[in-house]
């Protein structure tokens, strides 16, 4: 086959290192007969792997050369060949449980991992490779530099685990960036206590919209100061301060607040 040239625009960094490979398929666990799904295979890297495992894997994969050497490697019973772009595939198709895996193209990471998040109910768990910084503020507690809308929207509906890093060193071509592995495991549906998830998410992002600000004038749509003595929470705090649960708790005091009396 013909030499494959990196392409910038689908966020093209191949894994060449072996032993990040062995590592990352070792984190994963593939056991033969899963439902997986792997994002954006590339070259092959953890696919073969995982095919070899599993006895058979789903791909999704934008680049119609890599698409083609595919289809070339794999036959079909071992691999399903998913052409288009993840940010638009329905993975509720593939069956439950599902597994999904992948070292995501960086530019689309925040869009995707909110996209999947709208799957999360068929979801067994998800093991991706993401740039560090992105990782570091999925993951981190309230208080922290870090903390933002992304923490609070994801740990709202997973278990998140930055599991280890990744060097540059271990793609061709080398990222500018340090990337690392983290696991996500969807919360039972009987955690996600926020009544109206559309609320709770318009809540959040108001809150981070302006990080400078106090919750008094971000949230001066929703809460009133008599709201902010309901919910035993100081007004002059910024949104980096409080937990998912105290989210969850504002928006189902606006969502009652909101519903008509009698109800
Ligand atoms: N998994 C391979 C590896 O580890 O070597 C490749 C990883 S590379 C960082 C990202 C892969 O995602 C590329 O194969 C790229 O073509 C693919 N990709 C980029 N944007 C995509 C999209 N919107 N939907 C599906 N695949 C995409």
């Amino acid at each position: 086959m013909t030499e494959h040239r990196a392409r910038k625009r689908f966020g093209q960094n191949f894994l060449s290192d072996p032993n990040i490979i062995r590592k990352i398929i070792d984190a994963i666990r593939p056991v033969a007969g899963e439902t997986m799904v792997e994002i954006g295979p590339g070259l092959g890297a953890m696919t073969a792997p995982l095919v070899e495992r599993l006895g058979h894997l789903h791909v999704v994969e934008i680049d119609r050369d890599l698409i083609a050497r595919l289809h070339e490697t794999y036959p079909p019973e071992r691999l399903t060949v998913h052409e288009g772009d993840a940010l638009e595939f329905d993975f509720g198709s593939l069956g439950t449980p599902l597994r999904v895996v992948g070292n995501l193209p960086y530019n689309i990471s925040t869009p995707l991992l909110f996209h999947l998040a709208g799957f999360a109910a068929q979801v067994r768990d998800m093991t991706f490779m993401l740039q560090k910084e992105v990782v570091m503020r999925m993951v981190a507690a309230p208080g922290s530099e870090d903390y933002g809308r992304l923490s609070v929207m994801l740990q709202y509906r997973f278990r998140m685990a930055r599991l280890f890093d990744v060097p540059p060193g271990a793609f061709r071509p080398a990222p500018k960036v340090t990337s690392s592995i983290v696991r996500m495991v969807p919360l039972p549906a009987a955690e996600l206590a926020a009544e109206d998830e559309a609320l709770f998410a318009r809540i959040v992002a108001a809150a981070f919209g302006q990080r400078r600000k106090t919750l008094r004038n971000t949230l001066r749509e929703f809460l009133a100061e008599a709201d902010y003595t309901a919910l035993d929470l100081d007004p002059g705090l910024r949104g980096e301060r409080l937990t998912v649960g105290e989210y969850v708790a504002i928006a189902n005091h606006v969502a009652r607040k909101q519903a008509p009396a009698g109800r």
